[in-house]
């Protein structure tokens, strides 16, 4: 427990500290932001295309790419993926750059995005794409973790990076076909038995492109307990 208390506090310490280190200026255009402006200035900001998912009667995009794969039962992801645009900065500022505390501002307008949803407010824990443990010590964070890390505080649902978690072996999957590569995918994750206590749980990942690595997580969540319900969350879509 005080290990987990010392990993939060640390974590916290470092997401504001990379504020820091990214002062005023925006993210996308390097101009001087404006004392209301986080991140990116107003103008980048107009320039995000925002998904607006959550105002979606009929399925999106996102919904059918699990169609015949996996059940889900409510994904959003907040905006578009367009490369040389704003959205490509605030990802690469996250993953590459060390900017944790842009990542956990758009996690927070991710949930505002999905706080007035009857589906989501169900969930019991939020869960992180864990990354390879040696990525995530080279990288100092998670990346998942920070976008759930806003999530979290706007939904008050709470987090858990203890149920899933990355095999340490992983061997290299661009020689393999298709259907080899997805066999290898679903063998990547361990689930722990703590997943008996949850009935819904919110997957976090910072972009879903095909979702594959989506769907090889809740495969195994599933064939620990086939009656879980999986949502999925994306700070984008590519
Ligand atoms: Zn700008």
């Amino acid at each position: 427990m005080m290990i987990v208390k010392f990993k939060q506090f640390f974590s916290k310490i470092t997401r504001d500290l990379s504020h820091l280190v990214y002062p005023n200026s925006c993210l996308a255009c390097l101009n001087e932001l404006a004392q209301t402006e986080h991140h990116i200035c107003s103008f980048c900001y107009n320039d995000l295309r925002l998904t607006k998912f959550q105002h979606y009667a009929e399925p999106t995009q996102m919904d059918k790419l699990f169609w015949g794969r996996v059940e889900v039962i409510k994904t959003y992801a907040h905006f578009h993926f367009e490369k040389n645009k704003a959205s490509q900065d605030i990802l690469f500022g996250l993953k590459y750059k060390g900017n944790q505390s842009v990542g956990y501002h758009f996690g927070k307008e991710t949930g505002k995005a999905i706080l007035n949803s009857e589906d989501f407010s169900t969930a019991n824990a939020i869960i992180p794409v864990p990354l390879h443990p040696r990525k995530e010590f080279k990288r100092g964070y998670n990346q998942s973790e920070i976008i759930a890390q806003g999530i979290s505080e706007i939904t008050s649902i709470p987090i858990n990076t203890s149920i899933i978690k990355r095999k340490k072996h992983s061997e290299t999957q661009t020689k393999k076909d298709r259907f080899e590569r997805w066999d290898n995918v679903s063998s990547i994750f361990s689930v722990s038995y703590k997943i008996e206590e949850l009935n819904h749980v919110i997957l976090v990942d910072d972009v879903i492109t095909t979702g594959s690595t989506l769907e090889a997580i809740i495969i195994s969540l599933k064939q620990k307990k086939p009656e879980l319900k999986v949502s999925v969350v994306t700070l984008a879509i590519a």
